[in-house]
This record gives structure tokens, sequence and C-alpha cells, in this order.
């Protein structure tokens, strides 16, 4: 993210914070400003849901990973799937099987990353939550020690699920958060 000049006297951006009031002040107030110039210029492309490049990209929530510049798309070119980790979860599954069968993406690609924070989780992140609120997660972490048999595993689930019916062309990466750089996982490595 880049800093802004400075704002106005009064102006909302000066305080960033989950508890603006009416004058504004949190950050959902300045996304809401920002789309209603996202709006004021947006011309309708008159596209259906159906991505044009029939690819859905399944990738880490990473704040340092802009999916549409790292990999050249446009608008209406993907389906996008994100997690903590990019991780094929069955979630992640639901929504490949829509896209695969209603909407009609043919592709899968899996980015992982450098530097992701599951690498400082493990499982014990459940039990310590279970020990802090009286429930245990019925998730699982999904914490990983080796980013690139993690996206091997991720391509396996994508692979064997019995959901999906396209299923041969699945690539798995990793996006190098210095360098912008993606380096392919082989999975049978
Ligand atoms: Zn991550």
């Amino acid at each position: 993210m880049t800093t802004s000049a400075p704002p106005p006297a009064g102006s909302a951006a000066g305080a960033p914070g989950p508890s603006g009031g009416p004058s504004g002040g949190s950050v959902t107030d300045r996304l809401v400003e920002a789309n209603r110039r996202y709006a004021a210029g947006f011309r309708d492309p008159g596209m259906d849901a159906r991505p044009v490049l029939r690819v859905a990209v399944v990738a880490c929530m990473d704040a340092r990973l802009d999916l549409h510049a790292a990999l050249g798309l446009e608008l209406g070119d993907c389906h996008t799937i994100r997690n903590a980790g990019g991780v094929v979860t069955d979630d992640a599954i639901r929504s490949l099987t829509i896209s695969q069968r209603a909407l009609g993406t043919r592709s899968v690609i899996l980015i992982h990353h450098t530097g992701c924070g599951l690498e400082s989780l493990t499982e014990d992140f459940r039990h310590e939550l279970e020990d802090e609120v009286g429930q245990r997660p019925p998730w699982a972490v999904e914490a990983f020690r080796d980013v690139d048999q993690d996206v091997r595993q991720s391509m396996q689930r994508v692979r064997t699920s019995p959901f999906l019916p396209h299923r041969d062309d699945v690539r798995g990466f990793v996006f190098d958060v210095h360098t912008g750089l993606l380096r392919e996982i082989d999975p049978d490595s």
C-alpha cells in the first residue's frame, strides 16, 4: 500500500480506525468513499458472469499478492477464490465446483507464496482457541512447514475431487513476495 497526501483538516482519512463516528474515519468509510469515485468512472462492460479466460485461481488472502496485476488479468477474466493459505478446503472445492459446472471454467491455478502466515502457525492454534473460548473450531488450521509440499497437496485435492469435471489442467505456483515472480511446483517431485 502506498501513502497518500495528507488529508485536509476534518477529512475522514486522517484517523482510520474501527470505531469512526458519523463524520467518518473508519477504514470502511474510506473504502466506501473510494467506491464512489470508482463508480463515477465506471462503464458497464456488459459481460456475463462466465469468466472470459475460463480459469479459476485459488490463492492466499495475503495482502501483498495482487492477483490481477501479477497475472496480467483484466476485469471479467477469471474467478478468484482466496483464503488463508490458498488452501483447497471443502469450501474452496464448493466454489470450484460452481465455477466449473455453472460458470464454465476449465483451468485451475493454485498460488501460495513466500512468507505465508500459516508457516508460523501449528494445529496448536485450534487447541489454544478451544482453551480460550470453550469450543473447538470445526475447521483445520491447515498450517504448513513446506510451502512446495502444501502446493502439491492442494493440487492433489483438486485432482481427486469427484465434484470437479475438469481436473486435467491444474497447475500450482509459489509467488515470491519480494520479486513478484511465480515459481511453478512440479506435482510429482
Ligand atoms: Zn499466505
